[in-house]
C-alpha cells in the first residue's frame, strides 16, 4: 500500500510538558491502537519505541489503555527536563472530536 500525501508544512508552538509546562521536552515511544475493521472492531496495538524496536499485538501491558473506547488512538510518551517529568499525551477520537489528554507514568523497567 502506499499513498502520496501533499503537505505544507506550519509552525506550531513547541510543545510544553503538561505536567510542569518546561519546554524542554523529549518524545521517547509511540503508542498507536489501530482498528483495522473500523469502528468497535478489534485493537491492534503497534508500539514503536525510540530505539526503533516495533511490537505489534492485540494487548500490551504498559499501564494505559486505548484513549478511544471506539475508534482509534495515539499516544507519545515523553520526558521534560525541567522537572524529570514522565508522561504520555493522548489523542484519541470520540463522537467525531479528537481529544488530547495525558498520564503521569511511573516506569517500572523490566
Ligand atoms: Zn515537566
Amino acid at each position: 500500500m502506499s499513498k502520496k500525501f501533499y503537505y505544507e508544512t506550519h509552525e506550531m508552538d513547541d510543545l510544553k510538558c503538561p505536567v510542569c509546562g518546561g519546554d524542554h521536552v523529549h518524545i521517547t515511544d509511540i503508542v498507536c491502537w489501530t482498528r483495522p475493521t473500523g469502528e468497535d472492531g478489534d485493537v491492534k496495538i503497534v508500539w514503536v519505541t525510540g530505539k526503533g524496536q516495533v511490537t505489534e499485538a492485540k494487548t500490551i501491558d504498559i499501564g494505559v489503555t486505548n484513549p478511544s473506547s471506539r475508534r482509534q488512538a495515539f499516544s507519545l510518551e515523553g520526558n521534560c527536563e525541567n522537572s524529570g517529568c514522565h508522561f504520555m499525551l493522548h489523542f484519541g477520537q470520540h463522537k467525531g472530536v479528537t481529544n488530547m489528554s495525558y498520564t503521569l507514568n511511573y516506569v517500572e523497567e523490566n
